[in-house]
């Protein structure tokens, strides 16, 4: 990206949050800077490091909307208003089902823009990793949500990096007990695991390279702290850590998916299958969030149970970095790189639209998985817009709902009192239909008692109907 616009940007968020520091003692303006270092780092383009930077200057710091449109354009205070919102709709503390309809509704906010999402993703990701400066229950109530939401959200992305390190940073602040119990519990067994598989790792190292595969990377990864205790927690394994296989895994790189397939036939070679544990071939069938990799369980040296994942450079990009590998494989394209080079090791350079089907089979499966949830209410949702509140409270409405219609729906006394109505900053007509995503200011009007007999020309929801026509009987 051109350094020219982030430094402009850099300077305005320093601006704005001038007179503000963290809870660490540190400048306020270094969180948003390790918000953008982070999409920089993910490969996002310049649109969603610059909103990055700026993602805090309007809701906390000193500058306005006006100002971020002016001097950086509608499509990054669009990423902003999206990261404001989503900040605003809390979803703990919140009943199962209000859980279930807060999340949905959040998935829409994000469906405008992906990139709201990984901006409000690598800002929770600072927040995690600066979370001892906040207090206690601030530090449970955020280890909780990321539990909750934004890595179930990371891991629905494909991201898997980043869902590994928020878990393993709420860890030890959501289930403290179990977390010091596991660290001492484990710390050996990783240990033996780390030199065996050291041991392996040479073994399959010098068979492949025998075989003339060039450039593979041959190297051991050890399970994320949190996903083994929730594999400790599920009742076949008890809480017994001789029952993971694996603590330690080999990870094999390769260039290309024929390579993939060649190294899988070293590996069995080399070390004969288990049985009972099988191959599982996610190149021939992806998951659905788009991991692709070959896992095995073999018997390694001594007879003891290792497991290997062989993928190409391209498929573990993917798997760690997900929908923002996708960007930057498309940002790559678009730079002039050959389709030659980007689909070596097939990366499949996303239609632009495959994040909405992700996101969209998410809603499905929630709704799956709540009954009460029929379908006919999910389909009901498909015809409606979803509108906030300006601190961020959301409210489902019809398509064709006005700003009247949403007076009623918070409140019948300020339905009554409607006297102008803002949406999204700008004074609007009350006739003037809702859309998705619309930021609803009503302006009251003291003096006023009594809804207007015009309203009843445009408004479409029973509620406001039905509380228009019972006061103007009155
Ligand atoms: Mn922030």
């Amino acid at each position: 990206m051109d350094e020219a616009p982030y430094q402009q940007a850099l300077e305005f968020a320093q601006l704005a949050h001038h007179d503000q520091t963290r809870l660490s003692g540190e400048p306020f303006v270094s969180h948003p800077q390790a918000v953008a270092a982070t999409l920089r780092d993910w490969g996002l383009d310049q649109t969603a490091i610059i909103a990055g930077l700026l993602h805090d200057t309007v809701e906390d710091g000193g500058a306005t909307r006006d100002d971020l449109v002016k001097q950086f354009g509608e499509e990054v205070a669009l990423i902003v208003d999206g990261v404001t919102k989503i900040t605003g709709i809390h979803l703990t503390g919140s009943t199962e089902e209000q859980f279930v309809e807060n999340l949905r509704k959040m998935i829409l906010v994000m469906a405008a823009d992906l990139r709201v999402v990984l901006v409000k993703l690598a800002d929770r990701l600072h927040n995690m990793r600066t979370l001892q400066y906040l207090s206690p229950a601030k530090q449970i109530e955020n280890a909780r949500e990321t539990l909750e939401i934004y890595a179930p959200l990371a891991e629905r992305l494909g991201m898997g990096k980043v869902k590994g390190e928020l878990e393993d940073l709420a860890f030890p602040y959501v289930y403290p007990d179990d977390y010091r119990w596991l660290k001492s519990y484990s710390a050996p067994y990783y240990k033996t695991a780390g030199k065996y598989m050291e041991k392996v790792r040479r073994d399959v190292h010098s068979a492949i390279s025998s075989a003339g595969i060039k450039n593979a990377l041959v190297s051991a990864r050890s399970k994320h702290m949190y996903s083994l205790y929730r594999k400790l927690l599920r009742p076949e394994n008890n809480r017994d850590i001789t029952k993971i296989h694996d603590l330690m895994a080999l990870r094999i790189l390769v260039d290309t998916p024929e390579q993939c397939y060649i190294a899988l036939g070293i590996i069995h070679k080399l070390y004969r299958p288990v049985p009972y544990l099988g191959v599982r071939d996610f190149i021939a069938n992806p998951k659905p969030n788009g991991y692709r990799s070959i896992q095995t369980n073999v018997f390694g040296p001594e007879g003891h149970i290792a497991e290997v994942q062989i993928r190409t450079y391209a498929m573990h990009d993917q798997s760690e970095m997900g929908v923002a590998a996708h960007w930057h494989y498309s940002a790559a394209k678009s730079a002039g790189a050959s389709d030659e080079k980007l689909e070596k090791g097939h990366v499949e350079v996303s239609d632009k639209l495959s994040w909405v089907k992700q996101l969209v089979s998410w809603q499905n499966e929630i709704t799956d998985s709540q009954e009460y949830l029929t379908a006919l209410k999910f389909d009901a949702l498909q015809h409606r817009n979803l509108v906030f509140s300006p601190v961020g409270d959301v409210y489902d409405l019809p398509r064709g709902a006005t700003p009247i219609d949403y007076a009623y729906a918070v409140h019948t006394k300020l339905g009554h009192q409607t006297g102008g109505a803002k949406v999204n900053g700008k004074l609007v007509p009350l006739n003037q239909p809702l859309h998705n995503g619309d930021v609803v200011e009503i302006i009251i009007d003291r003096k006023r008692t009594k809804p207007s007999h015009e309203w009843l020309g445009f408004v479409v929801t029973t509620t406001a109907r039905h509380h228009i026509s019972k006061a103007l009987k009155n």
